[in-house]
């Protein structure tokens, strides 16, 4: 606090009074005390002494010669100046009416002349103690005030800023899906109100971003979702929004559009300007987006629904190949309930074990002999009859389900080799290849879970073949030569299947230790038909045999198949020109 106030021992007092007698008497005495004393004998001089330098206490006579001390008392209480200065007044004039006059004047006190000395000074130093204590208080106040002040506008900032972030995103600043659905929601409302309004939501999703992120690492994905963003804000205009909603999520909200043609021509803008470089740091980042646009319809319920729309028709626009967009259909919608019932069934099907394994016979071409079999998935739905797996393995990709799924099928199949040992001790061909999709391999735990399966079953590697796809050795070079070293340590076989249909980028191949190529049934299905692609076998079988690999053909379902494939040198089949694939119970009786 800031104290600038004087004690009241060296405090200033001005002395009024005409009489000099009185006025040495005062003077002397209460300099002796430490104060400061002037003197003056008029009103006149006691209001001009008060105004130049605004004394601390006033000792004001009420009988003198110009203006009697009532009135100067009055003058001085209407001036801001001298307003809070005590005024004691001391007279001679001791009935009730002056006493009470001087109190009514704005007077402290009142010492009724002749005055005894000690009286004068307990009350002038009471006085002086009481308007320093007020002054204090009002010191005080005013401190508070300002800090109230203060706190006020700290509070005021400090909402602002959760304001804004509450709906903007940190790293883009760009308007975050609170914000958007808002805007969504007033585009939607005044829809309804007039039906020419029109609008239209874009969801748009970066389609390398993961890859992006995860080689080139979150600085530069980060730096590159800015850069969109930026991006983004250049093409729309005023009255549009760009927004992020997460992750490489990007949501625009074109408000208000003349036509659907205005919409779809931005679409395309849009998708044209993020396909393409975007430099970052020393060097530049290739995107393609995924885009789902949603028009205004006065039937949307809520903003919700229109991004929900949206996101159907992106996720289309994904699955038909990406760097493209989807105009939302009600057709989506359908598919899209069609597929979380999926997923839905798929999560009971779990827990309440529905699934089962087939096993399909794998021939030996040239002494068309049993050598092994594939396990594949079988789902009787309790309602739908059988799913193929065709249908219900991509949806539990997609949804992390293909893990427990896998377990399951580690488990069935394992402990039916150990049964079918038993049941045929002398029987040579139980190897098992089993299909493992690209997800359940990134999964840190599936070496150790392969280990404890054959731990537990009791089985060696001899029984066990895994099938895998290109996909994983292609976008995941590194991670996929380590894990196709861990499986080969344990002695496990890897066979490469669906070869022929993916990136089929030879030139990768002999950098894992692959043991068997299985030919994609498309190839087998061509053989004898115009659209040969004969040469396409014999070129992959040769490439097999020359890396010291061997070759299954997947599908063989004619004699006329099998003939050329033979004739190929092609090691191995399967198809339904053999056998189907048997439920455990037929395996049992082929093997008898
Ligand atoms: P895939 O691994 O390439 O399996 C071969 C598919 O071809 C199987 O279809 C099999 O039933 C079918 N097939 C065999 N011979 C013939 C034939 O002569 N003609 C025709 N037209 N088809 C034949 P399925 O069982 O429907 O499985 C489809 C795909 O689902 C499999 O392709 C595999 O990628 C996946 N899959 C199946 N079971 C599992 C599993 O347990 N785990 C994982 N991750 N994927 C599985
Ligand atoms: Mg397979
Ligand atoms: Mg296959």
């Amino acid at each position: 606090m800031i104290n600038t106030q004087v004690t009241h021992l060296s405090a200033n007092i001005l002395i009024v009074d005409d009489k000099p007698i009185n006025l040495k008497v005062l003077s002397t005495i209460l300099t002796k005390q430490g104060y400061k004393v002037r003197a003056v004998i008029s009103g006149e001089m006691a209001i001009t002494a008060a105004q130049t330098i605004p004394p601390d206490l006033i000792l004001l006579d009420i009988k003198i010669p110009d203006i009697d001390g009532y009135e100067v008392c009055q003058q001085l209480k209407q001036h801001p100046a001298t307003c809070h200065i005590p005024v004691i007044f001391l007279s001679a004039l001791h009935d009730i009416a002056n006493k009470v006059k001087a109190f009514q004047v704005g007077g402290v006190d009142f010492i009724t002349k002749p005055f005894q000395l000690e009286e004068v000074l307990a009350r002038v130093s009471t006085h002086l103690a009481l308007k320093e204590a007020r002054y204090q208080l009002q010191q005080l106040n005013l401190e508070l005030e300002e800090r109230v002040k203060q706190r006020t506008s700290d509070l005021e900032v400090a909402q602002k800023q959760l304001n804004y972030e509450t709906f903007h995103d940190n790293l883009t600043q760009l308007p975050n899906r609170l914000l958007f659905l808002e805007r969504v929601e007033g585009a939607r409302k005044r829809n309804q109100e007039e039906e020419t309004y029109l609008f239209a939501v874009l969801l748009l999703d970066l389609d390398r971003f993961k890859v992006i992120n995860e080689s080139d690492g979150h600085a530069v994905g980060d730096l590159l979702l800015i850069a969109v963003s930026r991006k983004l804000e250049t093409l729309v205009g005023p009255t549009d929004t760009v927004a992020r909603l997460g992750g490489d999520e990007f949501a625009i909200l074109l408000d208000p559009i003349d036509d659907v043609n205005e919409a779809l021509r931005m679409t395309q803008q849009i998708k044209t300007a993020l396909t393409s470089k975007f430099p970052l740091q020393e060097r530049s980042v290739f995107t393609s987006s995924s885009i789902g646009l949603a028009l205004s319809l006065p039937t949307y319920q809520s903003a919700e629904e229109i991004l929900r729309d949206a996101d159907i028709a992106m996720s289309r626009a994904k699955q038909q190949g990406k760097g493209r967009y989807e105009i939302f259909n009600q057709q989506m919608h359908f598919q899209a309930l069609q597929l979380l019932e999926l997923e839905t069934d798929l999560q009971h099907a779990i827990e309440r074990q529905e699934f089962q394994v087939y096993y399909q016979p794998i021939m030996d071409l040239h002494q068309i002999k049993l050598v092994g079999f594939e396990a594949l998935i079988r789902w009787p739905h309790p309602t739908k009859g059988y799913i193929s797996p065709g249908k219900f393995i991509p949806v539990a990709e997609d949804t992390g389900l293909i893990i427990p799924i896998g377990q399951i099928v580690l488990n069935h199949v394992s402990s039916q080799i150990k049964t079918w040992q038993k049941q045929f001790p002398r029987t040579t061909v139980l190897k098992i290849g089993i299909n493992l999709s690209s997800q359940q391999l990134k999964d840190p735990e599936i070496i150790k879970q392969i280990d404890r399966i054959l731990e537990k079953n009791g089985l060696t590697s001899e029984n066990l073949k895994v099938e895998i796809t290109e996909t994983l050795l292609v976008e995941n070079t590194n991670f996929a030569a380590v894990l196709l070293r861990q499986l080969k340590e344990r002695q496990i076989k890897i066979c490469l299947d669906d070869f022929g249909t993916g990136y089929s980028s030879l030139s990768y191949l002999h950098q894992f230790p692959v043991d068997t190529l299985k030919i994609d049934q498309s190839f087998v299905n061509c053989i004898g038909k115009p659209e040969e692609k004969s040469e396409i076998i014999q070129s992959i079988i040769t490439l097999a045999h020359n890396l010291g690999m061997d070759v299954v053909a997947e599908g063989i379902e004619t004699q006329e198949q099998l003939t050329y494939l033979q004739s190929l040198q092609c090691d191995y089949g399967q198809g339904y020109f053999f056998n189907r694939p048997l439920s455990p119970e037929d395996v049992v009786k082929l093997l008898s």
